[in-house]
């Protein structure tokens, strides 16, 4: 059965569900689908314990209803898992955004038919779609890597994945624990499985640089604050460079004296969060002044962790701060300071087999009951590259891409006409707060269907001289920074065979934001627009 629509937009994430409501409000008519069983992408399969947000949730929600704004109450400064999943549950029903929303329906080939102007869309179910235009809403953290080890099979405990937490309460009470990672998602359960488990023993590859999160309840008077004055919050964040509120110094690190910058560090410490990397203009883009934010963190972790064998591995020096996502945690050093908590250098003597006790490595066998993976994701491309996207002429984006993402604006490429990624590679991403990023693209989204509604355009498509300046632009911002001096998921590095390119646009939010209405503003240069009558969008 095929199903004739004006958008199809694949993913319930946050951005998925964001766009269903904006293209309904413009009178389209909008499916979503979904490979999951449940809505809210990211915040419905991470249910590890420990997960949260590491924007302030008051910045981390959506803003496109004020009163929606006034009515949530978050609990916590840095909102939880299940709170997050509750506020998406919250929004979908608010917004009656369900019965557009089809689970279990996951896309395996998507094709442009160029004589019709319209993307025939198939799901693993047998279910086609017929769309006008199609909104790639698949999630920058959605395709976890499924990392294996020789001997998996034989391990006689429980195997569990962090972005695929089962839905199972898991009990650690009296287990002998693991966890393999120390990203984000390793970071943020270390201290809560700690405070469980008979035993726990982290094994890390590399050590990364982790800022407090300050994590508090939401005062009465914080929530009435923060909400009387909701608008101008939400405008500062679209101001910043990375949609978190904060503007940096706009000195150099550098060019203030020792004591000044160390009393900056320390107001930034346990306040900011994130924002920490923003104390002054330049520490992601001189080395200089990022060896002081880096010397500044290196010094808190000591103070942190008693054991100076321990202290030593848990301090990051190969690569300057940022670089990699840093975490946000809530007590992740200190926890090393337990008895029952142990760390494994795995980057000298690596994991070598999965045994049916636990785990070997170059070194020892360490046997457990529960081994937990937090290895991370396939980022930016892997949920994108995974079903088959057949543009123009029978090209695959697979193919146009397998030297690396190329885009106009990171949310149209040449040859896919009438397809737009939200959050994708070539757009701020995960550089930003990704929520407000999705909706600052979701509504110039719009407004560009409502241009092609009313100039009868049936087709968009972004042109090869717009596209190739783009990526230019993209990598001469990239290098201006830090960020290409260390392998990462910003650079491909985390899947092996990954073009090592790139990914986000690290311009800014508010910089992106301006090319974006700048585009706008000039009748969308940059793309091909074309007035053949179309089925479905008038
Ligand atoms: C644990 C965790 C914490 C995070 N915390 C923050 C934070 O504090 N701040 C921040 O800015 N960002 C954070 N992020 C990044 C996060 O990815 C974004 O903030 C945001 O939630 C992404 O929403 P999305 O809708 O774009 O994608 P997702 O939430 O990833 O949703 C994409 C959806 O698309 C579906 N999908 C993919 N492929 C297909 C297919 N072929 N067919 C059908 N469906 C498909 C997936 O199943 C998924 O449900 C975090 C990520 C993780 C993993």
């Amino acid at each position: 059965m095929t199903t004739m629509i004006d958008v199809l937009v694949i993913g319930a994430g946050f951005a998925g569900l964001r766009a269903l409501h904006g293209c309904r409000e413009m009178g389209l008519s909008t499916s979503v689908v979904e490979a999951g069983d449940g809505i809210g992408g990211v915040w419905y399969y991470n249910q590890y314990p420990g997960a949260r947000c590491d924007v302030e949730s008051f910045d981390y929600s959506y803003r496109f209803s004020p009163e929606l704004e006034q009515e949530w109450r978050w609990s916590e400064r840095y909102a939880t898992q299940p709170e997050i999943l509750k506020y998406i549950n919250h929004v979908a029903d608010r917004f009656d955004l369900r019965r557009d929303v089809y689970l279990n329906t996951r896309v395996v080939r998507a094709e442009y038919d160029d004589g019709a102007m319209r993307w025939i869309v198939d799901c693993e179910d047998g279910r086609q779609w017929n769309a006008g235009r199609l909104i790639l809403a698949m999630g920058q953290l959605s395709a976890p890597k499924q990392t294996t080890y020789p001997g998996q099979e034989t391990f006689a405990g429980r195997i569990i994945y962090s972005a695929q937490w089962p839905k199972d309460k898991i009990d650690f009470t009296g287990k002998r624990v693991a966890i393999i990672g120390t990203g984000s998602s390793g970071v943020q359960m270390t201290p809560v499985i700690a405070r469980q488990a008979a035993q726990l023993t982290v094994f890390q590859r590399t050590a990364n640089y982790s800022i407090p999160a300050a994590n508090a309840p939401v005062s009465d008077a914080e929530d009435r604050m923060v909400k009387t004055d909701y608008r101008a919050r939400r405008e500062a964040a679209r101001n910043s460079p990375s949609g978190l509120g904060f503007v940096p110094d706009p000195r150099s690190a550098i060019d203030v004296s020792a004591e000044e910058r160390e009393a900056a560090y320390s107001a930034a410490w346990n306040r900011l969060g994130f924002g920490f990397a923003l104390t002054f203009r330049d520490i992601l883009l001189n080395q200089q002044s990022n060896d002081t934010a880096s010397d500044f963190i290196r010094r808190r972790i000591a103070e942190q962790v008693e054991d100076p064998v321990i202290r030593d591995l848990l301090t990051p020096r190969d690569f300057p701060f940022g670089t990699r996502r840093p975490s946000v945690d809530s007590g992740y050093f200190a926890t090393f300071n337990r008895p029952n908590v142990k760390l494994v250098d795995i980057s000298t003597a690596p994991i070598t087999a999965f045994t049916p006790d636990g785990i070997q490595t170059r070194d020892a066998e360490y046997p457990f009951d529960i081994i937990i993976y937090a290895t991370g994701f396939d980022a930016f491309t892997g949920s994108l590259l995974k079903p088959d996207i057949i543009g123009r002429d029978g090209v695959q984006l697979r193919d146009k891409w397998s030297a690396g993402p190329i885009s106009f604006l990171g949310l149209a490429v040449q040859s896919f006409p009438n397809m737009f990624i939200i959050v994708g590679p070539g757009s701020p991403s995960l550089l930003s707060n990704v929520l407000l990023s999705s909706e600052e693209q979701i509504d110039w989204l719009t407004a560009l269907f409502e241009h092609c509604r009313q100039n009868a355009i049936g087709e968009v498509e972004a042109s090869a001289e717009a596209e190739q300046d783009w990526v230019e632009h993209v990598n001469a911002r990239a290098q201006e920074t830090l960020y290409v001096k260390t392998p990462s998921y910003y650079m491909g590095a985390e899947m092996p065979g990954k073009p090592q390119v790139f990914m986000p646009y690290s311009g800014g939010v508010r910089g992106y934001r301006r090319i974006l209405e700048k585009t706008a503003a000039s009748g969308y240069e940059g793309f091909t627009l074309n007035k053949r009558a179309v089925q479905g969008v008038p």
